[in-house]
């Protein structure tokens, strides 16, 4: 019988109080892997009141003592590195190198929370009137959410939690329910940390489980990433229900390839944006802007080296791009790609028809590329998050930022250039959260806030880095007078 998942709540695996399951399916073989509950807004009401009661003696817990707890994690994670990449992949599809990136990116977020001792200070000046003195202290809330996507199942809970916990609030995390094997892998070795009971519980399930979390009044804040669609919903309806709240939303990274690029350098870098993790990123490449008179020989290269990706189930080692999520993403895809050509760009590179040897059944598609795109298809505004590269020829620099800043998205944005003044302009005026300069994914790493702008992003206090702490602490002003 397939395993049922439980929720891990006050320190105890419970069953969700739930008929309804989803299975979790290994996109690469279709092998049905466990099942997940829709759990209850009974369930999320017990783990919330875990958490709650969790609280008063974690905000005295020491703030040195609690980022211990995290170091003891840290280590059981570096102990399960390989497990918990294995798990990603059967899970989620993407390769094993993709997943032992995610995994190392994720102990990293984890390693950044030992420095929230020195960044939850708070600040104090003497006399601010005569004899009076005046200090801003920084305080943990209480009890907050976590709704995560599907496509990275551990490093996504990991920008959060970690942070979250060691300001001295509780969570409760909510993984996808298309991908929640990996976190409830990682809730197994919370056990073996011996964290208080009710400082982190898991919840899984869906959308009855998010609104319940959003609706319950202990819930302080909620920290989503996911697509944009859902993320206005989550906003709409956290902070109607007065909770602080921060939304990392979907996207639509634009690269601009200059006429002056070292395509040598750039080609590489562009591949892994568009076709790393299938696409599959928030932060993947979705066009090019060839600039000028680099677009023949740069569609050329692009097109060889896309011809020689080798796509493949995640655990053999020979492949470089995985699968595609869900049966339902692919379908979403392969409709994207039909409009592209309905709308009237050029399919220059077709991955619809792709067949992988010994994985017939799995959600696969090649590398595929669109010529002759222009600003108003559906392919150059919507977010595909697929393998799907299309390419808009620009005549200059000028049109090239005009083109990014008319997005309604605004996560990543790159220029590949040798020009110094080009890269200046560009990372002033393009409205991206992330730009990358020969870089072709613009990841911000752990001590960076992580965020995007337009519809990319909802909220004002981005996750990790020094925003991270703000987020989940308050300042309270205190000031004094002693006689
Ligand atoms: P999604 O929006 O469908 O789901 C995200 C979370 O919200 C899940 O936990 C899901 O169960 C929950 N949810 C879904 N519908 C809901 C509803 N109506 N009410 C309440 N909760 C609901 O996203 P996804 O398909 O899992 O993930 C892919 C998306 O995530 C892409 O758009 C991608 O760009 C985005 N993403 C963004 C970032 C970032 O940092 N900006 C990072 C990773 C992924």
């Amino acid at each position: 019988m397939t395993t049922q998942l439980r929720n891990l709540i006050n320190g105890e695996w419970v069953e969700a109080t739930t008929e309804k399951f989803t299975p979790v399916i290994n996109p690469g073989t279709q092998e049905v892997l466990a099942e997940c509950p829709d759990s209850t807004p009974d369930d999320v009401k017990r783990a919330v009141n875990a958490a709650s009661t969790a609280y008063v003696e974690w905000r005295q817990t020491p703030v040195l003592s609690r980022t211990r707890y995290l170091m003891t994690f840290k280590n059981l994670l570096e102990e399960h590195f390989e497990k918990i990449s294995k798990l990603v992949v059967k899970e989620a599809g993407k390769t094993i190198d993709e997943a032992r990136g995610e995994v190392r990116r994720g102990i990293e977020s984890v390693e950044f929370a030992f420095s929230v001792p020195s960044l939850m200070t708070g600040f104090k000046v003497e006399d601010i009137s005569s004899g009076i003195d005046e200090t801003a202290e920084c305080q943990p809330l209480g009890v907050f959410a976590m709704l995560a996507p599907f496509n990275f199942p551990f490093l996504v809970p990991m920008w959060f939690l970690p942070v979250a916990i060691a300001c001295g609030n509780t969570m409760v995390v909510k993984p996808s329910p298309t991908t929640p094997l990996t976190m409830d892998y990682v809730f197994k070795l919370w056990e073996e940390v011996e964290l208080p009971e009710g400082v982190v519980n898991l919840v899984h399930g869906g959308v009855d489980a998010a609104n319940a979390l959003m609706e319950h009044p202990d819930v302080k804040g909620v920290s989503f990433v996911g697509s944009s669609t859902v993320g206005k919903i989550i906003y709409e309806k956290s902070t109607k229900h007065g909770k602080r709240v921060q939304i990392q939303g979907g996207a639509k990274n634009y690269l601009a390839v200059m006429s002056d690029a070292n395509l040598a350098t750039a080609v590489p870098n562009i591949m892994g944006s568009f076709y790393g993790c299938a696409g599959q990123r928030c932060l993947a490449g979705s066009v090019v802007l060839a600039v000028g008179d680099i677009y023949e020989s740069l569609k050329k290269e692009l097109l060889t080296a896309a011809r020689k990706l080798k796509v493949g189930y995640g655990l053999d080692d020979a492949s470089q791009m995985g699968a595609i999520a869900t049966q339902k993403s692919k379908e979403r895809i392969l409709g994207m790609i039909k409009k592209g050509i309905d709308e009237g760009a050029e399919l220059l590179l077709d991955g619809r028809n792709l067949v992988v040897d010994g994985y017939e059944t799995g959600n696969f598609i090649g590398p595929s590329i669109f010529d002759k795109v222009t600003p108003d298809m559906t392919l150059a505004q919507e977010e595909i998050f697929g393998p799907v590269m299309s390419i808009i020829h620009v005549p200059d620099f000028e049109t090239a930022v005009t083109t990014i800043n008319a997005s309604n998205y605004g996560n990543a944005a790159s220029i590949f250039t040798q020009k110094g003044g080009y890269a200046r302009e560009f990372k002033y005026r393009v409205n991206a959260g992330n730009i990358g300069v020969n870089v072709g994914v613009a990841a911000a790493t752990a001590s960076f806030p992580f965020g995007g702008k337009n519809d990319s992003f909802f909220g004002d206090l981005h996750g990790q880095g020094p925003d991270s702490v703000r987020f989940y602490t308050d300042y309270k002003v205190v000031i004094e007078r002693w006689v």
